[in-house]
């Protein structure tokens, strides 16, 4: 899943609007920003098979320190209770914690059975979605429309980079979506996970343009 994610990050935003977009981007992607690290050090293993689903050539084959229910409740409960050490404020740590576990529900949605429920155990979930591109695009594109309306209606531009900058960042995020349905089969997993890193930069943008926006006053 890719804009689904962030759709969650955007809408969380409303529920800790002391926090910034970047923080909740960083939140919502945490664990795809885990993998690649982790892909690169060789400790987890992605294969690329063109073909195993309609919208993602990847298999999956070993990843539990950055994808199994066990790790995403670790990261969520490390990612929470930093935000607490640094700001002392526990609405904010506690959805923080729920948007990085949120990452892994929805992937369990997309992804074909292959999300380890444990380090070690042999049992992988995963409703297989990405089966079907339409099914796919229907139900991100509506969480995406949700995600972005509901960050839309909670804050508001205080100037152009926060009105223009936010458009672009949304399009931008909808324009990468759309081309991974038409896109190349990356050549290797060095290709991929340098892809998967380069997601930083919508931390970065993001951060950017929310010091651009305030809280709506409703
Ligand atoms: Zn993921």
């Amino acid at each position: 899943m890719f804009i689904g994610h962030y759709a969650v990050g955007f809408a969380a935003k409303r529920f800790a609007p002391g926090v910034s977009l970047g923080t909740f981007f960083m939140a919502a992607i945490w664990l795809d920003l885990v993998w690649p690290v982790l892909l690169l050090l060789g400790i987890e293993q992605l294969k690329i098979v063109p073909g195993i689903t309609a919208v993602s050539p990847f298999d999956f084959a070993y990843y539990p320190f950055s994808h199994s229910l066990t790790a995403g409740i670790i990261w969520s409960a490390c990612l929470g209770l930093a935000y607490f050490i640094c700001r002392r404020s526990p609405l904010s740590a506690l959805v923080i914690g729920i948007t990085v576990l949120s990452h892994w529900f929805l992937d369990a949605i997309v992804h074909i059975p292959d999300l380890p429920l444990t380090f070690t155990g042999e049992e992988r979930i995963g409703l297989g979605l990405w089966n079907s591109a339409l099914g796919t695009i229907l139900l991100e594109g509506g969480i995406f429309v949700i995600g972005a309306g509901v960050y839309l209606r909670s804050t508001c531009p205080l100037d152009k980079i926060g009105r223009y900058g936010l458009l672009s960042l949304m399009l931008l995020l909808v324009m990468i979506y759309a081309g991974q349905f038409f896109g190349a089969v990356p050549p290797n997993e060095s290709v991929v996970a340098f892809t998967g890193l380069s997601q930083w930069l919508f931390v970065l943008f993001a951060f950017w343009v929310d010091r651009h926006r305030q809280a709506s006053a409703s």
